[in-house]
């Protein structure tokens, strides 16, 4: 069983966005699916390499935005003020 989208938890942690990976998830596990009945590969190993080379990158960074930001409502606050301030000057 592979799992895809909102369900495989592709999904930016950072901003909140799930449509694109839930569509790119869903194309490489139907790919990978493909290729294993082909050509006898492990389907789920096609389907992590893929996804991983695909969107791995984004969702690790989306993650760690997410911690180091979202764990400190103060950290939102000065970003909003610092961004306001920047518009003023
Ligand atoms: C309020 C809100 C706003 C959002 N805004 C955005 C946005 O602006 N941009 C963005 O990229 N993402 C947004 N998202 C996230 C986005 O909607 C999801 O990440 C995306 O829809 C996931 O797609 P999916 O196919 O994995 O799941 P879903 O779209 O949830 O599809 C799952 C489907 O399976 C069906 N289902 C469930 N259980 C069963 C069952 N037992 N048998 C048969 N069918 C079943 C459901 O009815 C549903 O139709 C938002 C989410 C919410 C809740």
């Amino acid at each position: 069983m592979l799992v895809a989208g909102d369900a495989g938890g592709f999904v930016n942690g950072f901003s909140a966005e799930g449509i694109y990976y839930a569509m790119v998830s869903g194309d490489l596990a139907a790919a990978s699916v493909a290729d294993a009945l082909a050509t006898q590969a492990a389907g789920h190993s096609l389907y992590r390499r893929r996804w991983h080379a695909e969107i791995g990158t984004e969702l690790e960074d989306a993650v760690v935005l997410q911690r180091s930001l979202f764990d400190d409502t103060r950290k939102i606050d000065a970003l909003v003020e610092a961004r306001r301030t920047e518009r003023r000057s």
